[in-house]
């Protein structure tokens, strides 16, 4: 059995995104800055693919922006309001510890610029607090970037009344949806969002489209210099096909969510409820506040890779959070900032369910992690240790 259980990692593209893109990679190849009508009708499958993503999140058509990805929607988000702030004297930011390396990484950057970052605690549960942010924000502070839901343990942030907050105080406020965009409902006017980052591959679409979402009047400085392309913003002919694609199917995704939810979040349960059967093991992040289709877990006493290698060889595609870098494993972030030791970060099983799952795909992984979870334990000096007492059980 082949069981595709990575669909935080990325999906497979829907026969509707496929049908939809098809005829822009064979006959209808113009270029929509041509002025002839064959080019023409490219710029018209490009607009109506931004009117009916725009339509989706309650936006504008011309706050949509077509990027290659969720990275370069988060980096120009981020860049911006930085820049803007700079010009202002604002040179604060804040986001949260567990946030995509997209986010974190563009932050180092700015900070290595001379910009200042205070990244929230997101606690036990992985739901940063609305108190500790209103206690960050500060007069000098010019964005608050802070994660629609995580992408390794799957919890949702109140974005709704982080976007409150940050409204009363002036503040833009910018969300990485790349994990929720298809599979849970965004209004962005609702929300109280200024900027908002979204991924195709994450629902269906082709990797290297994505969308950045900009209120009205909000000022973007562009990544990628060149042509007037995307009202100036975003160099370089569009990528019609994937943007096509992306809008099929994100109107299929959000058309089917709640039937899709229902079926995902009762494999995702069936999975908790199977797998914390395991002695020593523990579910990460709040499941009051969380995404539909992800799981992550702890088994005490093993290594995530070996675990992720030995799924592999059973037919399960999953994740984990560890890293092994030059020799040094490096625990995820994500774990860590929810307070993991490092010992039982490393233990760590990713599966991500989506609707293409099924009931039986779920019962081979129950039959397949206990055993390879047993058998890695059964060779564990660690596990060893645990069991005769010589160091004390974490989970
Ligand atoms: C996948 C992902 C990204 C990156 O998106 P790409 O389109 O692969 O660049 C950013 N943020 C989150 C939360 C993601 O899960």
């Amino acid at each position: 059995m082949f069981v595709y259980a990575d669909n935080a990692a990325t999906t497979c593209v829907s026969k509707a995104a496929v049908d939809a893109m098809m005829p822009y990679l064979t006959n209808n190849y113009g270029n929509p800055s041509s002025l002839y009508s064959f080019g023409q009708d490219a710029k018209e499958a490009l607009e109506e693919a931004r009117k009916t993503i725009a339509d989706i999140i309650g936006a504008q058509p011309r706050e949509i922006l077509f990027t290659s990805g969720g990275s370069e929607a988060d980096n120009q988000a981020i860049v911006s309001m930085a820049k803007v702030g700079a010009i202002k004297g604002k040179k604060h930011l804040i986001s949260t510890k567990f946030e995509h390396h997209a986010v974190l990484h563009t932050l180092n950057a700015l900070e290595k610029q001379g910009f200042e970052v205070t990244l929230l605690d997101v606690h036990e549960d992985g739901v940063v607090r609305l108190d500790e942010l209103e206690a960050a924000i500060r007069e000098d502070t010019a964005l608050v970037t802070i994660m629609f839901a995580n992408n390794e343990i799957g919890t949702v942030q109140p974005v709704k009344e982080i976007g409150a907050l940050c409204r009363s105080k002036g503040i833009p406020f910018h969300t990485d949806a790349v994990q929720v965009a298809g599979h849970m409902p965004i209004d962005v006017n609702e929300m109280n969002i200024d900027l908002l980052s979204m991924s195709g591959h994450k629902f269906h679409a082709p990797k290297g489209v994505g969308v950045l979402y900009a209120k009205r009047g909000m000022p973007l400085f562009n990544i990628i210099e060149g042509g007037a392309q995307e009202r100036g913003k975003r160099a370089g002919t569009e990528n019609i096909p994937g943007i096509v694609a992306m809008a099929a199917a994100l109107k299929e995704s959000v058309d089917n969510m709640e039937a899709n939810a229902e079926k995902m979040i009762a494999m995702r349960d069936k999975l908790f409820a199977e797998l914390s059967k395991i002695p020593h093991s523990k579910i990460n992040g709040s499941l009051e506040h969380h995404v539909p289709g992800t799981v992550n877990m702890c088994f005490e006493g093993i290594e995530g890779e070996s675990l992720l290698l030995l799924l592999d060889a059973k037919g399960v595609c999953a994740s984990s959070g560890s890293a092994c870098t030059s020799g040094s494993l490096d625990p995820s972030h994500v774990l860590l900032s929810i307070g993991l030791p490092h010992e039982v970060a490393h233990g760590s099983l990713r599966l991500s369910i989506g609707e293409y799952n099924n009931m039986d795909e779920i019962d081979h992984i129950i039959k397949v992690v206990p055993e390879v979870v047993s058998y890695l334990r059964s060779i564990s000096p660690v596990w060893e240790d645990l069991e005769n007492g010589k160091r004390p059980h974490l989970i």
